[in-house]
């Protein structure tokens, strides 16, 4: 069982959380669009306000220290050209189609 936890701040799922010891942890991608490894200091998490999609009110982002290249949780369905991560995989930004 997964217990259900409310984020003080965000609409953030608990999909993206996982169970560490007693305490739930906010799982991050595992590296950035590039393939940089995300470890601690190496990735910036922040919050980008934005209304492309009902019920949220903008997009978890991770953003790499390195190369300066942001992933999203969820989708934009806005902005097609920023890569996203789904809780489980690394959707690569595409061409606008
Ligand atoms: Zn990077
Ligand atoms: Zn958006």
């Amino acid at each position: 069982m997964v217990a259900m936890i409310g984020d003080p701040h965000h609409d953030f799922p608990a999909e993206l959380y996982r169970r560490n010891g007693h305490q739930m942890a906010e799982t991050i991608p595992p590296h950035c669009p590039n393939g940089h490894r995300f470890g601690p200091g190496q990735v910036l998490v922040t919050w980008r306000p934005c209304l492309c999609t009902p019920g949220h009110t903008g997009h978890r982002s991770w953003r790499c220290q390195r190369c300066d290249e942001d992933l999203i949780w969820p989708a934009c369905t806005r902005n097609s050209s920023i890569a996203h991560w789904d809780g489980a995989r690394i959707h690569l930004a595409g061409p606008a189609s």
